[in-house]
């Protein structure tokens, strides 16, 4: 049999323990990490994730509210969208993956995240964790954002940035600087990530000698081609999640698991 396709097999059979092991090895021994994470992080926390089940929403798909054309066409019905996910994130609270990767990145040096994310649930990890250890300095454990962040709106016409409007069900307020229709800073698909966010996040991935994959699809772009980044420059990548992905096959490893109890035990922190 052709030995690439043996390794393969080798590595899917592998038991669970040693996969966690090999894991845990990787990251232990790294002396850059960068980590990317994705909406299965925080769906142990009870944000949906877009595969999930969505209750009175479950008749839109995402990929057709989370677009500029959706919010032309009916800026109400995107704005409620957003309202409703903004009151169910604003009761969450981190889970212990999101826990264990801020412990990582203020504990050791050379760490990296990076998240898809929008809710906030990192920096208010990166916050607690600091806090509770008597570290001032959180920022290290405050992830890079690359889809943006959903506690924040923005001006559609001057791009103001102003914490999110509280309360109104009634479709986008106006900008009080130049009367446009404010939006959530985030990331709508079809439009460009920061460069200088995402360059950033590209410069780590190439950086890194462990690219460390939790909870994503790896269907969206150019965030899931950070972990090639890590393979092309000589690095590895291990993948954490419920199913298998795109990514699978090239991870270096990858464990099948919720991403709050894998992660905790393969970052060691
Ligand atoms: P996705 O919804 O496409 O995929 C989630 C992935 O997480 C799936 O592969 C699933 O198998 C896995 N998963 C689910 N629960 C898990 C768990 N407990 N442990 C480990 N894995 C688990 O999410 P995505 O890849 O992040 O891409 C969707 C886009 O939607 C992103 O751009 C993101 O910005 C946005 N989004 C963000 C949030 C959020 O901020 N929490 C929520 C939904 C969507
Ligand atoms: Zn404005």
């Amino acid at each position: 049999m052709d030995p690439a396709r043996l390794e393969c097999l080798a590595r899917v059979t592998k038991p669970a323990h040693a996969l966690r092991k090999e894991a845990t090895a990787l990251l232990a021994g790294a002396t850059r990490i960068v980590v990317l994470t994705g909406a299965g992080v925080s769906a142990e926390s009870g944000v949906p994730t877009f595969r999930g089940e969505q209750g009175l929403w479950r008749s839109y798909r995402p990929e057709e509210l989370a677009t500029p054309d959706a919010f032309h066409r009916d800026p109400e019905l995107v704005w409620s969208w957003y309202q409703w996910r903004r009151e169910l994130i604003a009761d969450c609270a981190p889970n212990a993956g999101h826990d264990a990767l801020a412990r990582l990145a203020l504990t050791r040096n050379g760490v990296t995240l990076v998240t898809q994310n929008v809710d906030g649930l990192h920096h208010r990890a990166a916050r607690d964790v600091a806090s509770a250890a008597g570290v001032s300095d959180p920022e290290p454990a405050h992830p890079l954002e690359v889809h943006g962040a959903i506690h924040r709106d923005r001006c559609s016409g001057c791009e103001r940035l102003t914490p999110a409007a509280a309360g109104s069900n009634a479709g986008p307020p106006s900008c009080v600087m130049c009367g446009s229709s404010l939006r959530p800073d985030v990331v709508w698909f079809g439009e460009s990530l920061d460069p200088d966010v995402i360059g950033s996040a590209q410069e780590a991935a190439i950086q890194a000698d462990v690219c460390l994959v939790a909870g994503t699809s790896s269907l969206v772009y150019p965030a899931a081609g950070l972990p090639d980044l890590t393979l092309r420059s000589g690095g590895a990548v291990v993948e954490v999640n419920l199913d298998p992905t795109p990514l699978t096959g090239s991870a270096t490893v990858s464990i099948r698991g919720q991403a709050g109890e894998i992660l905790p035990e393969i970052v060691g922190a």
